[in-house]
């Protein structure tokens, strides 16, 4: 699929939201870093922007989810909303339910000790805080470091792992970093498996990073992408959202529209 760099595209959200007035079902799927929440080099601090917590706290008529690639629990502390919502983390390895269940794929051993040695490695090479494990994924954050410094661990990194745990695991890039992963979940494949259970819903995803466009690519056309960053960038997603304002703006349009539904 081309990628296009998105506009505010007024008609086609225009387009959406009369969709999903008249819906019966409703699905909102999010990425929180860079999307509901601005980037920090303390990645614990990063907080949503301020008047999005409340707005999620009341999303009337919808499944609201978010999608991220940070342990579902953290996102949970972090989003501060109650009850909370549904989130899928680790790229959708793990599934935390409103409920307080937390349901995570098995990785094999192979593919964990990989992971060991991604680690220990990153442990070697960066200062702590630059370095996340996660239950399925080792994560090595580049935010802070200047243009030749990244560029120099990146290429440091490639060289000693590049071949690391294939063809279970795959390094991926995101904006300020490098994430060892599962070959078996992206944040398309959890997008997928919420839009299963609910086909005919009027869906949408905001996100803002390289591991969203597998998401923009499950909406389809058929539902609504959004790319929320300060600026666009080439794009499957069909329109952009600069936050703070047009992302508080859209989730105040979602919450009117949903709750004018005829029941
Ligand atoms: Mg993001």
């Amino acid at each position: 699929m081309e990628l296009r760099v998105p506009t505010a595209d007024c008609d086609r959200l225009d387009r959406f939201f009369a969709h999903l007035r008249a819906a019966a079902d409703a699905v909102l799927l999010l990425d929180y870093d860079g999307t509901l929440a601005p980037f920090r080099v303390e990645r614990g601090e990063a907080r949503p922007y301020v008047g999005v917590a409340e707005r999620l706290a009341d999303v009337p008529r919808t499944r609201l989810v978010l999608v991220s690639g940070r342990p579902a629990l953290d996102v949970r502390a972090l989003l501060g909303v109650e009850p909370a919502p549904e989130i899928w983390g680790v790229h959708g390895l793990e599934r935390a339910y409103p409920d307080g269940r937390l349901e995570r794929e098995a990785l094999s051993t192979a593919a964990l000790e990989a992971l060991d040695l991604a680690e220990r490695w990153g442990r070697a090479h960066l200062a702590p805080g630059r370095v996340e494990r996660k239950a399925g994924a080792v994560a090595l954050h580049f935010r802070g470091l200047s243009a030749r410094e990244t560029a120099r661990v990146t290429a440091e990194a490639e060289a000693a792992l590049a071949d690391l745990g294939r063809p279970l695991l795959r390094w991926t890039r995101f904006d300020a970093g490098m994430e060892l992963r599962s070959t078996r979940v992206d944040k398309g494949t959890a997008v997928a498996r919420v839009l299963a259970d609910m086909p005919r819903a009027a869906a949408a995803y905001l996100g803002d990073d390289e591991t969203d466009e597998d998401a923009f690519a499950a909406i389809g056309e058929t539902g609504l992408s959004a790319l929320v960053r300060p600026e666009p960038r080439p794009s499957r997603a069909q329109v952009w959202l600069r936050p703070p304002e047009a992302l508080l703006a859209f989730l105040d349009r979602w919450r009117d529209a949903r709750a004018t539904v005829p029941r």
